[in-house]
């Protein structure tokens, strides 16, 4: 008999999977819940109580003493190969990261997605042509099974390693190790949140029956308008695409809306301006009032660097990659232009949140974006005009 592991509370689980990674029994396995997001469940006939889930749980254990105080070091990234800036979410910044790795014979991790591109993993990968699977922002959790141990088995071979995951995911890693390797680089990302698995997945089976054909690709940061104009794109097999700016698509809104966040986002602890990681990778919104010339709307990185071992190898990407320093005021930056980077985003209504999901079991996609999405989808953009005009205005 299964349950859930209920000394993890549900708002600090972040599916991280380290308590499936430490369980001497190996009786814990992730599930997904109602909303479709994966949590530990035990086999209790074989559980023998050790709480070695619980004693290893880096969210419930978080220790903001652990993190590496900001650096005040923060640059503006682009990476000259056209082709791979066009096909990454920002400036590309993960790619050029990843080549002094992959050059020296090392692994780079990241996220990817499974065949069908109705879930996403963790993958390891140690060449350039896999290292296309890992680019463009998935906006999914992964499913992460036993990737820790395969990452500790090839540091303590001595391998090169560049890890790339949410901040959660990044703490997991490294309380996960609980030692400091040499070949160990860490990159996460200024993450806004994460979204239901079960929302995206209904969304897809529902474009697969409209266009009548299986997905060939899905890239929700499309910028074919522009990179300030992102949108989603989906290719089919049938040679049919889906192509929507952000505001009118259902899934985004739905991702937008607060419904579809993971409910340990509202109240995630590893966003910050302090992180565990060496690089942290966003875009840099706002390029255009901080550095006007460098703005071209085709994707730039925010990276800020988080220890000397994060310097060096952003040093390293210099032949493939234009880097400029900033001077910006973080709270400022983030207040004004790039919200996630400190603070989390606020819960829905339980009460329409848990209306939402019953609906998701039985409605089709359009009929519950009537029903639940498309008033915020109206005020969205509403609000958004509102913010641009402001903006240009010089007002916020
Ligand atoms: C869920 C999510 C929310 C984000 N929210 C923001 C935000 O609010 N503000 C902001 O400035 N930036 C945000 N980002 C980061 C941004 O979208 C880019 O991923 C980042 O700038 C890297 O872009 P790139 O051009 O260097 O790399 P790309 O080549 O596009 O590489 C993408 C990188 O992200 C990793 N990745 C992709 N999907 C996931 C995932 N589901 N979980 C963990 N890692 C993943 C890949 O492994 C790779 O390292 C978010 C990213 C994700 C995945």
């Amino acid at each position: 008999m299964i349950k859930r592991v209920d000394s993890i509370p549900q708002k600090d689980c972040t599916a991280c999977s380290v308590c499936l990674a430490v369980c001497p029994q190996n009786c814990i396995e992730m599930k997904a819940d109602k909303e479709g997001f994966l949590y530990p469940f035990v086999d209790i006939h074989k559980c023998i109580e050790c709480e070695e889930c619980y004693t290893n749980c880096p969210s419930v254990n978080f220790n903001k003493e652990a993190l590496e105080p900001y650096k005040n070091e923060v640059y503006a990234c682009q990476i000259i190969d056209e082709n791979i800036r066009r096909i990454s979410s920002s400036g590309g910044a993960f790619s050029a990261l990843s080549y002094p790795v992959l050059n020296l014979k090392g692994y780079v991790c990241g996220v990817s997605y499974t065949s069908d591109f109705k879930a996403v993993r963790h993958t390891i990968v140690n060449n350039e042509k896999e290292l296309d699977d890992l680019r463009r922002s998935k906006l999914l959790q992964s499913d992460k099974n036993d990737i820790f141990l395969s990452i500790e088995k090839l540091l303590k071979e001595g391998q090169r390693l560049l890890f790339s995951g949410t901040p959660c995911e990044v703490f997991a890693l490294k309380s996960f190790l609980a030692k400091e390797y040499k070949y160990l680089y860490t990159c996460d990302l200024i993450c806004g949140c994460v979204a239901s698995p079960k929302i995206y997945r209904k969304y897809l089976e529902h474009l697969e029956n409209k266009y009548n054909s299986r997905i060939k690709s899905v890239n929700f940061k499309d910028k074919s308008k522009g990179w300030q104009e992102r949108g989603i794109r989906i290719d089919f097999e049938n040679g049919k695409s889906y192509v929507s700016d952000n505001a009118n698509d259902p899934y985004m809104v739905s991702f937008h809306s607060r419904y579809g966040i993971r409910p340990s986002c509202f109240n995630c602890k590893f966003r910050g301006m302090d992180r565990l990681s060496d690089i942290t990778l966003g875009d840099f919104w706002g390029l255009k009032y901080y550095h006007k010339s460098l703005d071209d709307n085709q994707g730039t990185s925010y990276v800020m660097v988080n220890s000397q071992k994060g310097k060096d190898l952003l040093m390293e990407t210099k032949r493939n990659m234009h880097i400029q320093k900033m001077e910006i005021d973080i709270t400022e930056y983030s207040n004004t232009y790039n919200l996630r980077v400190l603070s989390s985003p606020s819960p829905a209504d339980e009460l329409n949140r848990s209306e939402f999901y019953n609906d998701l079991d039985v409605m089709e996609f359009d009929e519950l974006f009537d029903k639940h999405l498309k008033s915020i989808c109206l005020e969205r953009k509403r609000k958004k005009e509102e913010y641009l005009r402001k903006l240009e205005a010089g007002i916020c």
